[in-house]
């Protein structure tokens, strides 16, 4: 039997992957082992194994030989658990990789990528360290943070090499996996060696962060997730605010339907951010209410017309009957979002 050169792809599934970045990994997944299965070798050396984390890791494919290996539905939630995935990864190649002993040679060292769009939520370090002990059977860890909110002061203490892909869009994240399918490529050509990410050519809008000079993590979140509840299906909504270029107002960008399970493994909260912060709204992805409003409960509801002064209608989480105040005047108050 040909020596196996397992391969592990960990995948960021948070609510900030929302809508386009989601899709454009599951994509990019799917894109990479068409082209793996087109070269012989591959086939006969690639394992794969794909582990999504958000608000918990779960190994969505198990570590399979590549023509066995099926592109997997990315489920989005709350929640950037790396810890957990990082945890399932040490448990995987404890499990999986095939050791060499004086009668047959064992598995070559297998690759990890992390992609991640943000940073952990869970404890991380205690993974982190549990990953440095077994780091004699693993050839290298590479983490690629893509858009403008990742923390690579962390992710530098977990890979060895680090890639930055500047936007989050179609394009770049399409561009990326083409750099991804290259690297797994030269992998696959020299098993022996661990990968040097310097000798694959980068595309268009990424670069390597040098571990001396790791980017600064923006102070200010650039963009919000809000959680809503339409009123008339009751069914669960995203809306994302954006923060306009030089000022602290965040405007409504877009709004996603969420999966009815998406809360099923437990929300994380964010701070709250002043109402008085965000500007606009989009229509619910539902019933099409132009606005939205919050009860005392905490929950924000979409709203409908007549959008007017008086008229009372119930919170569709707690079933409070609210009165609408006159628009402007209610004061400021906090909205509990998230930053994915
Ligand atoms: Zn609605
Ligand atoms: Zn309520």
């Amino acid at each position: 039997m040909p020596r196996r050169l397992p391969i592990y792809l960990l995948l960021d599934c948070s609510e900030s992957m929302v809508g386009e970045p989601l899709k454009s990994v599951e994509l990019g997944v799917n894109q990479m082992l068409s082209s793996l299965r087109k070269n012989p070798y591959a086939l006969e050396t690639a394992f794969i194994s794909v582990i999504t984390f958000a608000a918990k890791a779960k190994v969505a494919q198990p570590l399979r030989e590549l023509i066995e290996v099926r592109p997997p539905t990315l489920a989005l939630r709350p929640g950037t658990c790396l810890g957990a995935a990082l945890d399932l990864l040490a448990g995987s190649i404890k499990n999986d990789v095939v050791k060499t002993t004086d009668r047959e040679k064992g598995d070559f060292r297998p690759l990890a990528f992390i992609l991640t769009d943000g940073q952990p939520t869970d404890d991380w370090e205690k993974a982190a360290k549990k990953i440095k002990e077994i780091k004699p059977k693993l050839a290298n860890i590479y983490a690629i943070g893509c858009g403008d909110e990742v923390n690579f002061q962390i992710l530098a203490q977990i890979a060895d090499s680090c890639v930055h892909v500047n936007e989050l869009d179609q394009d770049s994240l399409s561009k990326l996996f083409v750099w991804l399918t290259a690297s797994v490529q030269s992998s696959i050509a020299s098993p022996d060696d661990p990968l040097s990410l310097e000798k694959i050519p980068l595309e268009k809008g990424m670069e390597l962060v040098s571990p001396d000079r790791l980017p600064q993590l923006q102070t200010t979140n650039k963009r919000l997730f809000f959680h809503l509840k339409c009123r008339n299906t009751r069914k669960n909504y995203l809306m994302r605010y954006k923060l306009s270029p030089n000022s602290s107002i965040y405007q409504a960008e877009d709004a996603f339907p969420l999966p009815d399970d998406f809360f099923s493994d437990g929300a994380l909260k964010a701070p709250p951010v002043d109402s008085s912060k965000f500007s606009g709204s989009v229509n619910c992805p539902y019933c099409g209410g132009p606005s939205w409003v919050m009860c005392s409960c905490g929950q924000l509801c979409c709203l409908d017309p007549p959008i007017q002064a008086g008229r009372q209608i119930v919170c569709p989480a707690c079933e409070r009957v609210l009165t609408l105040g006159i628009p402007g005047s209610g004061g400021d108050f906090s909205v509990g979002g998230s930053v994915g």
